[in-house]
């Protein structure tokens, strides 16, 4: 690890100026779990980092007309909450997916929308790879086992939230505080892809953070849940990941939104499948087409076109399994 500044904030106020306009040099750090290893790895070297976990308002869920969620609130709060569990289950079964007891105890949700890929390449200190400023991808051509199906093209990292496709699929709403107070960003405008910008994996500026996750109150009818497919059973990443979130008017589908985690450089709506299941009934014709259509633009690389057949098959599950709810 490489020495840094280390400053506490206890409020919102002052905070863009501490953070400046150096996405690297000034970090903010909320359960750390993350940061830690970038910084240990050297893989990030700032200059200063900032933890936030004294400020009070970032903490917390509030329920009412839709939910509202403290960046700073940990994941096993979020997991085991009886209103999230009920109304919001996608939400509450990704979260309690994430790593183990331990880690879910000390990660915050706003990390885990804001943590880095898991790209053993990026890691790699020793990978000059396009995330460094370096001139290739080596996952392009080399062991891209773990990477993107969708949307990879030139840097075929996975975004590993478990939380993200969740919250992206229930249509949260993030605050995020800057220099010029708070604004609103709609999570499905949140995330980008390598092709506009290699260097970040989100929208926040240098000087911003994200303080509070909003979700709008689930209409009637709805049922959502989420599945995840990992290699080991212990702990570990999605290989590949479904968020389902379906609103069912009489026995048809009135609202369908389905993000895939796992495969693609960002949470991956299936806007595919989400046509093919809107107006329609659930039946096993259907679900086999919407399930087929969730991967009909997947470009596989040598080493992962497994997840093709695994994404289409956990979509289908997925839905059938919402079917019988
Ligand atoms: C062994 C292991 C297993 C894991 N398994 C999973 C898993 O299965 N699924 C999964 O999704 N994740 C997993 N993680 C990743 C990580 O632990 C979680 O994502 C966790 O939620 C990160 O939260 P944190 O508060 O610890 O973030 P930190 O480590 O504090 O921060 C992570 C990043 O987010 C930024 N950040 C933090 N809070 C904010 C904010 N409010 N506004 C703006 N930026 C912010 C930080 O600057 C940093 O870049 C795993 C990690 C480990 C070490």
């Amino acid at each position: 690890m490489v020495n840094f500044e280390y400053f506490e904030a206890t409020s919102l106020e002052g905070l863009p100026q501490l953070l400046g306009n150096n996405r690297n040099e000034n970090v903010v750090m909320a359960g750390g779990t993350d940061l830690l290893d970038l910084l240990k790895e050297r893989i990030l070297q700032p200059k200063r980092v900032i933890n936030i976990k004294k400020i009070q308002e970032l903490h917390g869920i509030q329920n009412g007309r839709g939910l509202d969620i403290g960046a700073l609130t940990i994941l096993s709060d979020i997991a085991k909450h009886p209103a999230i569990r009920k109304s919001y289950t996608v939400l509450a079964q990704a979260a309690g997916s994430i790593a183990n007891a331990q880690l879910r105890n000390m990660g915050t949700i706003g990390g885990n929308l804001c943590q880095r890929p898991r790209c053993w390449y990026f890691r790699g200190r020793e990978y000059v790879c396009l995330k460094k400023d370096g001139s290739k991808c080596y996952a392009a051509e080399g062991i891209n086992k773990y990477h993107a199906i969708f949307g990879g093209s030139p840097c075929f990292i996975v975004h590993p939230s478990d939380s993200a496709p969740a919250l992206m699929a229930l249509g949260a709403t993030l605050e995020i505080y800057g220099p010029n107070g708070r604004r609103a960003m709609p999570l499905k405008d949140f995330f980008q892809l390598p092709e506009d910008n290699l260097m970040f994996e989100n929208r926040l500026a240098a000087n911003e953070i994200i303080t509070r996750i909003r979700i709008p109150e689930p209409e009637p009818g709805t049922r959502s849940l989420y599945i995840k497919f990992k290699e080991k059973d212990s702990m570990d990443f999605a290989i590949s990941s479904v968020a389902a979130v379906l609103q069912i008017q009489g026995n048809r589908v009135r609202k369908a939104d389905i993000v895939l985690g796992g495969v693609a450089p960002i949470p991956w709506r299936a806007k595919a499948a989400e046509a093919e299941l809107q107006g329609k009934e659930l039946s096993d014709a259907v679900i086999e087409k919407a399930a087929a259509a969730a991967v009909s633009d997947a470009e596989p690389l040598d080493h992962n076109a497994y997840k093709v057949m695994l994404t289409r098959n956990l979509v289908k599950d997925a839905l059938l399994r919402l079917r019988s709810a």
